[in-house]
């Protein structure tokens, strides 16, 4: 008999991020950040979805470029391979193994009531399966490692109810007096919410309006520009909780210059393009350094490769282990081992 593979009240972060295109300011603040600050704390599983990202990818070598990139991201903001496990998503393909169990489970219903699924097709992506059952797989990605802790942005509080309710359907009909699967919890900051996007939108590679962690000079300074303000004239009052700008303004500025932008914001004669100039020198200054480690790693893929690589070891023993239980427990029959 293959043993339960999580022991009860073990702490595991678990999360993901698409390689469809170069990570922003809504993967950080939402996520990253908290990805980075819980793994000195407890063991954790982050992988870069590439499986996820096909769902829009098409160009094999955006793909792997993106994900290499995401990888670098990480290290460059301070993740620690010997405190945490990075990875990519399809270095433990047993994950679609669990997601057919899974797909078994769900109801049609339930992913036609997902808000991203119906916001990404309203916005004009196409409505292929990959997309549609996107919250299975990610209901895998979290389970196959026994995670009891999701740390990511508010727009994924429904896809972690799903993953909730995934593996409590599950642990009802095939392990009832010993449940198999944690029932994860999301860890989201309430006060990022949600990033907003150039557009207003929520900032998403999906979108085409993000502004990249380590954009920097002209393509920055282009990004700001494109920022979506009213048309309130200089020297009229502004409502800073109803600006884009001033949004992403406080993510960035200490307690006291977020207090003095507000007001100059009220007072009038503060335009958008001061208040635009000031987010850009608090986003230079933010990333200064993980920007320069960016650069000494951008000249060592092997070493990033390797550590992918270290991760993706450790992650497959994880999964293996979860299956060999998973499959015993369904009663799927393997029969070339004894
Ligand atoms: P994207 O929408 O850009 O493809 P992902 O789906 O890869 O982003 O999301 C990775 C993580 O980043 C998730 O935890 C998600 O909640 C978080 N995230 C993405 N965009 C935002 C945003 N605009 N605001 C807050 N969190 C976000």
């Amino acid at each position: 008999m293959a043993p339960y593979p999580f022991p009860p009240g073990e702490t595991i972060v678990v999360s993901g991020i698409q390689s469809s295109g170069a990570l922003h300011l809504g993967n950080y603040f939402g996520a990253l950040r908290q990805h980075i600050a819980l793994h000195h704390k407890h063991p954790s599983y982050y992988f870069i979805v590439n499986y996820h990202a096909m769902t829009t990818v098409r160009d094999p070598d955006a793909l792997y470029a993106h994900t290499l990139d995401a990888a670098i991201t990480y290290l460059s903001l301070g993740f620690n391979p010997s405190k945490g496990n990075l990875f990519v998503q399809s270095d433990v393909p047993l994950l679609n193994e669990l997601t057919w169990i899974f797909f078994c489970l769900t109801p049609v219903s339930q992913l036609e009531k997902a808000t991203s699924y119906k916001d990404k097709v309203a916005q004009g992506l196409s409505a292929n399966c990959g997309l549609f059952n996107y919250p299975v797989l990610q209901a895998s990605d979290i389970l196959i490692y026994g995670g009891t802790i999701v740390p990511v942005g508010a727009d994924q509080k429904q896809h972690i109810e799903i993953c909730r309710d995934t593996a409590q359907r599950f642990n009802r009909i095939w392990s009832p007096d010993r449940p198999l699967f944690p029932v994860p919890h999301a860890h989201i900051t309430e006060q990022v919410a949600i990033v907003p996007g150039i557009d207003g939108r929520k900032m998403s590679k999906s979108y085409d309006n993000t502004i990249g962690i380590f954009d920097e000079g002209k393509v920055l300074n282009r990004r700001i520009k494109r920022i979506v303000t009213d048309s309130t004239p200089l020297e009229d009052p502004k409502d800073p909780d109803q600006d884009n700008v001033f949004a992403l303004i406080r993510l960035f500025a200490s307690d006291g210059q977020q207090q003095e932008i507000r007001e100059a914001y009220q007072r009038g004669g503060y335009g958008y393009g001061h208040a635009k100039n000031v987010l850009t020198n608090l986003i230079t200054d933010y990333f200064a350094e993980a920007r320069e480690r960016r650069r000494e790693l951008l000249k060592h893929p092997d070493y990033v490769r390797d550590v992918l690589r270290q991760g993706g070891i450790h992650a497959r023993e994880r999964a293996e282990a979860c299956m060999d239980k998973v499959r015993e427990l369904t009663g799927l029959i393997t029969t070339y081992r004894v």
